[in-house]
């Protein structure tokens, strides 16, 4: 029997990562077209990975995958759920540790936040507490409280170039590689799963715009290129945030129940990316498919009135 191929060395893929946290609404099902969109259009896998390390909803995974089928969306390979990888994860913690790249963090959150509004301190950046503790006081230190693992960042920025957005510099500082319970923290995951899943593309929402340059960064240290970016403005609720639940129908299952189709749905999730096409399939959307000509602003949602048929 021949060894299986390691997942990197098959053709390179895009793919839509969401944390089982809850039901998907509007602005998460645009992302995922979005991100199939990208992926179908230059020839690449597509995969689905759940991110349920943390914040998991009973049952949401399973409703997240069967409303990204309802949409038309397919993707190859199985759903890969990031719990199953952990061992993949630390694995690779542990070659940073090797080449001295990380250090034990000891803080609780409360002494962190107030180091980070000290005067002089980058704002929501680590400043390095923990960073040069002597063997001595790590000692006494993790007998009081279990460490997280951080990474001994060597540089304070990084610049990283986005389809929509364009050229992007932000901050990296010494980010959590591994929660103090023992779990690997989202920045980690998600740079070692998309580097050892063969992703070179990485679309979503652009609320995890400025994560991208330290995403980049730790991937460089791991020895993986940078993914092409594509963050997509989001849908932002009447109140001018994020769109949520308590924006009202805003999930597939909702507006099922005002009395909307799919294909409604995915017109409107076309419209708001800036597809001025009729759009009724998935196929329309690779059909009409130009992100240079999207929408730059985050869309609007205004609440969907019931619909009566008949
Ligand atoms: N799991 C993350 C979320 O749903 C997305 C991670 C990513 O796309 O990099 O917010």
């Amino acid at each position: 029997m021949s060894a299986p191929t390691p997942e990197n060395a098959l053709s390179p893929a895009g793919r839509f990562a969401p944390s089982p946290s809850g039901d998907l609404h509007l602005g998460n099902l645009r992302t995922a077209l979005a991100a199939w969109g990208f992926a179908r259009a230059t020839g690449r896998r597509f995969l689905l990975r759940v991110e349920d390390l943390d914040r998991v909803k009973q049952g949401a995974a399973e409703r997240n995958v069967a409303d990204l089928r309802e949409l038309g969306l397919d993707w190859d390979g199985p759903v890969a759920l990031q719990s199953e990888r952990i061992p993949l994860l630390l694995d690779r913690v542990r070659t940073l540790t090797d080449a001295g790249l990380t250090y034990e963090c000891y803080c609780t959150r409360r002494e962190i936040h107030a180091a980070a509004s000290a005067p002089h301190g980058i704002p929501g950046a680590y400043p390095g507490t923990c960073r040069e503790l002597s063997a001595a006081e790590r000692e006494r230190r993790r007998a009081q409280r279990p460490p997280a693992l951080r990474l001994r960042a060597e540089v304070t920025e990084f610049a990283v170039r986005d389809e929509l957005a364009g050229p992007f510099t932000g901050a990296v500082d010494d980010m959590v590689l591994v929660r103090n319970d023992g779990t690997p923290a989202y920045n980690l995951a998600v740079v070692v799963d998309d580097a050892e899943q063969g992703v070179d593309q990485v679309v979503r929402g652009d609320d995890l715009l400025p994560s991208a340059p330290r995403q980049a960064y730790l991937a460089a240290l791991l020895g993986h290129p940078a993914p092409s970016y594509a963050h997509v403005p989001l849908v932002l609720g009447p109140s001018g945030e994020r769109l949520a639940k308590r924006d009202g129908a805003v999930t597939l299952r909702e507006l099922r129940e005002l009395g909307y189709s799919t294909g409604d749905v995915l017109t409107w999730l076309a419209t708001s990316l800036g597809i001025e096409q009729p759009v009724r399939t998935t196929a329309d959307v690779l059909e009409h498919w130009d992100p240079s000509a999207w929408l730059r602003e985050p869309t609007a949602f205004q609440p969907w009135p019931e619909r009566r048929t008949g």
